[in-house]
């Protein structure tokens, strides 16, 4: 299969060793044959200091895969377009808008991709951005989900999200996507923050990709907000997916991995940090 080798790097999480820098965001270095794809920009520049130190060169990236359009995922574009002048970046549509988080009691927040992030986007040739609306290979055997379809009412995207920080209108996220990667012994995926529902995700990368086997799952999958009935219909499926791994990252929230750990284990288990190497 021409995945092979497969290599996954998480170079920005919000748990770090030592060694490495830790911040509030996510992204991940995949090696897979003779390409190289870069999945998000983390926030504050964790992502340059990482690389560097794990002798990755960003300018090498042939692809740019943005997750969804909050500042903890497009933080450092500009200065990983200052160094790559060729990757090809995949989003989904309107990734690149104005979102706030409202909070009861607090004062709204303003989260959406940041201006600066905003303007180097902008400012790229046109042929370089594929807004994507449905799942597409970037090479055969690895995927970008474009927006995924919400048809869990169990899952929703985690938090007081709104387009507008008036709480008028709800921002449902819709260009949250993910990654995965199909091998040999099944499909890994790649999430950034899963505010489309890790169960909904799943589903959806089934039935695109058309295999069933789940062999690992990666990123961040938004749990921290979760309530009871979430944790245990998200715990459930994970249960039957029956997966060889679970590298929860990011938002999923730490008591959250603690009970994940819980019910499925530390064999299964495994939480994330930057530095973290996932081999196909
Ligand atoms: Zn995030
Ligand atoms: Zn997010």
């Amino acid at each position: 299969m021409s995945l092979s080798p497969l290599k996954i790097t998480l170079l920005v999480d919000n748990n770090a060793p030592e060694e490495l820098e830790k911040e509030h965001g996510f992204s991940a270095w995949i090696e897979a044959g003779d390409r190289r794809i870069l999945f998000d920009t983390g926030q504050l520049g964790a992502l340059q200091i990482n690389a560097e130190r794990l002798g990755i060169n960003l300018g090498d990236a042939d692809t740019l895969v943005l997750s969804h359009g909050h500042y903890d995922h497009t933080g450092t574009l500009p200065e990983v377009l200052d160094v790559n002048n060729k990757a090809r970046i995949y989003m989904a549509n309107n990734l690149n808008i104005d979102r706030w988080s409202n909070k009861p009691g607090t004062d709204p927040r303003s989260i959406g991709i940041p201006e600066r992030s905003r303007q180097a986007l902008l400012a790229l040739p046109p042929e370089r951005i594929h807004e994507i609306q449905t799942p597409l290979y970037v090479m055969p055997g690895v995927g970008v989900t474009g927006p995924v379809p919400r048809n869990s009412s169990v899952e929703d995207t985690g938090g007081p999200f709104y387009l507008d920080n008036a709480s008028k209108d709800h921002d449902l996220i819709e260009d949250d996507q993910s990654m995965w990667f199909e091998t040999d012994d099944g499909i890994i995926i790649l999430l950034g923050c899963c505010h489309a529902g890790l169960v909904n995700t799943v589903d959806y990368i089934r039935r695109v990709s058309g295999k069933n086997k789940i062999r690992g799952i990666i990123g961040g999958m938004h749990l921290v907000n979760a309530d009871d009935n979430r944790l245990n219909y998200t715990f459930d499926a994970m249960k039957e997916w029956q997966p060889e791994f679970l590298v929860p990252c990011h938002c999923t929230g730490e008591e959250q991995t603690v009970c994940m750990l819980d019910v499925i284990g530390d064999k299964i288990v495994k939480p994330g940090q930057a530095g973290m190497v996932i081999q196909g």
